[in-house]
């Protein structure tokens, strides 16, 4: 079976839109609205010859005061089939407490992650430096929107393949 690659985060960080950029197709919904990815969707892909498959993650009816137990289900739902962890941050945004929940379930669990700070259109204006305190390695800028940076993401990612 081919490695299964899932992206994680809270809502509205792009995961879905990352999840496009590297499928190659608009296979996910991508919505202002947080929680719209309703189930997990899979989707295999390619990157450098190395086969993979993508799973995009997002909530289930998130009301205001569920929102972190939720997100912290699905992601570890996630993590646990998951071979390797795409944890997406929005760098616009800011460090949250609810990525910061997130990275506690993601350094419990004893898989790669690659820690993705997204909508990172100038690298010069957009500080994400700051993620390195989730203490999961090194923040990689990307502009899923604009496919900035999202073929670096992908030669770290099949080097954990
Ligand atoms: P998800 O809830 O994590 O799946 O996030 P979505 O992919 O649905 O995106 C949420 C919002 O962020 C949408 O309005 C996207 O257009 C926007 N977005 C996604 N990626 C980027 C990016 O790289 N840059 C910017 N500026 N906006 C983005
Ligand atoms: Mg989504």
């Amino acid at each position: 079976a081919k490695p299964i690659v899932a992206i994680v985060g809270r809502p509205n960080v792009g995961k879905s839109t990352l999840f496009n950029r590297i499928v190659g197709a608009r296979v996910a919904i991508v919505e202002d609205m947080p929680g719209v990815t309703r189930d997990r969707l899979y989707q295999d892909a390619e990157w450098r010859g190395r086969e993979f498959t993508l799973v995009d993650t997002g909530g289930l009816d998130f009301a205001e005061d569920v929102i972190t137990s939720q997100i912290r289900k699905q992601a570890e739902l996630a993590i646990k089939e998951a071979d390797v962890v795409l944890f997406v941050v929005d760098a616009r945004e800011g460090l949250t407490a609810v990525d910061e929940e997130v990275a506690r379930s993601l350094r419990r669990a004893d898989k790669p992650v690659l820690l993705v700070a997204n909508k990172v259109e100038q690298f010069d204006k957009i500080p994400y430096y700051e993620f390195y305190q989730l203490g999961l390695g090194e923040p990689i800028p990307v502009s899923a929107a604009e496919g900035l940076n999202t073929g670096d993401l992908l030669d770290e990612l099949v080097t954990l393949l």
